[in-house]
């Protein structure tokens, strides 16, 4: 990155930098990948570039769906230009499907249709781990008004609507999503971070039985080798359709 831009935060898999105009952020995506809480970790080449041009599809898919996202447009394959928004710390994971930690912290067999979305919130905390959290914990910690939570988990419905429906045209199944969400500059709420692979677990439809195969985080959570082509395969079936 050309170094008149000020590095303003680097997290697991993106650097932040300021932009000319101080109500924009430039956004570089990390070739790093991260698992359970950074203990686990690894490098892969073009992932970076791949979650940026997947997540900048997938924006712009919820932007014509008036889903206010901090996305502004591409700045070239791994960079993008947004909305500088103050994140609010929790992490909205919506799950269509059961699978990962609920599976672990309850006793709902892997793979379970929910019936309807389960929305699980978490700290955003590194050091606390990302715990689970409670409404009342987080009126308790004054993170954001009731309005304002109600409102993001609208959202977060909304989003999971579209986001289903989008990826079944492409083949995929939709298990489950993490968000985040800020606040911008005039105080309104946008979707922030990214949609990608990294943050959404995908299950290849066009399989012959019933076996599950991820195209998601889930192949370096698990070791399953050919990470790039399945993020590959996620970009190609988006601009195929799109
Ligand atoms: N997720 C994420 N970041 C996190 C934790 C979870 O993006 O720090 C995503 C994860 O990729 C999956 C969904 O949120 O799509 C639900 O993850 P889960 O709670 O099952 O946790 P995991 O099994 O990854 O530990």
């Amino acid at each position: 990155m050309n170094n008149k831009y000020e590095l303003i935060y680097e997290g697991k898999a993106k650097k932040v930098f300021s932009h000319d105009d101080a109500d924009k952020v430039i956004i570089e995506f990390k070739d790093d990948a991260t698992a359970f809480n950074a203990l686990k970790k690894a490098k892969f080449k073009g992932k970076g570039k791949l979650n940026c041009l997947i997540s900048a599809k997938i924006f712009e898919l919820l932007l014509n769906n008036n889903i206010p996202c901090h996305f502004l447009e591409l700045k070239n394959e791994n960079t993008m230009i947004a909305q500088k928004i103050k994140v609010i710390p929790l992490e909205i994971v919506l799950r269509n499907t059961a699978y990962g930690s609920l599976c672990k912290q309850t006793t709902i067999e892997s793979g379970t249709d929910l019936g309807k979305p389960l929305i699980d919130l978490y700290l955003k905390n590194d050091e606390l781990n990302d715990p689970l959290i409670t409404k009342d914990r987080i009126e308790l910690m004054n993170i954001l008004s009731t309005k304002d939570l109600n409102y993001i988990l609208d959202l977060t419905l909304r989003i999971n609507e579209i986001l289903k429906g989008f990826f079944k045209n492409i083949q995929l199944k939709l298990i489950d999503f993490k968000l985040e969400f800020g606040y911008d500059f005039k105080n309104n709420i946008l979707l922030g971070d990214e949609i990608s692979p990294d943050n959404c677990r995908l299950w290849d439809l066009n399989q012959k039985n019933d076996t599950i195969v991820s195209l998601d985080k889930d192949i370096f959570r698990n070791d399953l080798g050919g990470l790039i082509e399945a993020y590959s395969e996620i970009n190609r079936r988006i601009n195929d359709f799109i």
